[in-house]
């Protein structure tokens, strides 16, 4: 085969294998469907437009109600089905990417297929941000920094942050904020770190939006940055269909706030009781999911699984040793997940 470019070869697809399972915690999703009201209007919306036509070629007007919910210049937000499609498109335009590690593995992913040098830096012990090692390693190119952090779901300080953005500023890079769980930390480092042209934000709409299913997310950046990003992707990426459930959306972000606040009580409750198990650890979250150490994460994952309860595997990860990963479910699918937890500690 000659087709294709030889780096190619070789790359790992992305860790996930579907399983089916009555309790199903391992996506991050939200446990929560969006509201009947929202998604009948959205349904609505969709059988009125014209399916024969393409929708507007880089969603101008979504773009706009964007700009005008957050206060962001139009020209700074770049919209597309998934923020992993902006990971990707910046990945392609990156002259290098820097990571982290363990990190979000989709930026090594999307660094890999680009053909784009790529390096990562790993946390320090008790998943601390290393800064120093990372104001050396930044010495261009794009930074993916996800804040909250997945996969530990820590949070980093805002002076680190703060550095690394003056870094950025310095060397001419990009540091790329991915805040997909923003909305469970209840941060917004916006303001912190300011519309600079070596600062952008990644969002999505997969989390506390509750459409994982639809595919959208967007880049928060300087008129610049988002124009060659926008470059990068092909016209009418996001499909009308998606435009028109964002529109909704946007019009009643609403219940986004009330899925956030139950997903940071109930984490809150499960930590907790976690505290009490007799040999699993777990780590204080900012996210909607819990990383939890076991002492064996196969046969851990295995119990979960016979008992209806599907969590994901971290522990192939450096650092992760042991490591599960528990999204925040409905209440009942929690109880059955501590159920099945407490059982194997006594088994
Ligand atoms: C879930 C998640 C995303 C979301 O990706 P989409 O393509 O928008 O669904 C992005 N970044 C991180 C770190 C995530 O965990």
């Amino acid at each position: 085969m000659r087709a294709f470019k030889p780096h190619l070869r070789g790359l790992a697809p992305y860790p996930y294998a579907s399983l089916e399972a009555p309790v199903k915690l391992d996506q991050n999703e939200s446990p929560f469907d969006l509201p009947p009201p929202l998604k009948e209007e959205a349904l609505r919306r969709m059988a009125r437009l014209p399916w024969n036509r393409y929708p507007e070629i880089h969603a101008e007007g979504l773009r706009k109600r964007l700009s005008a919910l957050l206060g962001w210049p139009e020209e700074g937000v770049v919209l597309a089905p998934g923020s992993n499609l902006l990971i990707l498109a910046l990945a392609l335009a990156a002259e290098e990417v820097l990571d982290l590690s363990p990190s979000f593995p989709h930026y090594a992913h999307a660094a890999r297929a680009a053909g784009t040098p790529y390096r990562a830096v790993p946390l320090l012990e008790g998943f601390g941000l290393p800064l120093e090692a990372l104001l050396e390693a930044f010495t261009g190119g794009v930074f993916f920094l996800p804040n909250p952090h997945a996969p530990t779901g820590t949070l980093f300080p805002e002076e680190a942050l703060k550095a690394l953005a003056e870094r950025a500023e310095e060397v001419g890079g990009l540091l790329v904020v991915d805040e997909a769980y923003r909305e469970f930390s209840g941060t917004d480092f916006r303001a912190l770190l300011g519309a600079s042209p070596h600062v952008a934000f990644l969002r999505t709409f997969s989390k506390a939006f509750s459409l994982g299913g639809i595919r959208a997310g967007y880049l928060l950046a300087h008129p610049e940055v988002a124009q060659a990003v926008r470059e990068v992707l092909p016209p009418f990426v996001l499909p009308a269909h998606t435009g028109a459930v964002l529109e909704v959306v946007l019009e009643n972000p609403g219940y986004a706030e009330e899925v956030a606040a139950y997903v940071r009580a109930e984490r809150e409750r499960v930590y907790r009781r976690l505290l009490e198990h007799p040999t699993w650890r777990p780590y204080p979250s900012h996210t909607n999911f819990l990383l939890v150490r076991t002492p064996d994460a196969e046969e851990a994952f295995r119990h979960l699984l016979r008992q209806g309860v599907l969590v994901r595997r971290q522990d192939r990860y450096p650092m992760l040793q042991g490591c599960l990963r528990v999204t925040v479910g409905l209440r009942e699918e929690m109880e059955a997940f501590l159920r099945a937890a407490f059982e194997v500690a006594y088994a």
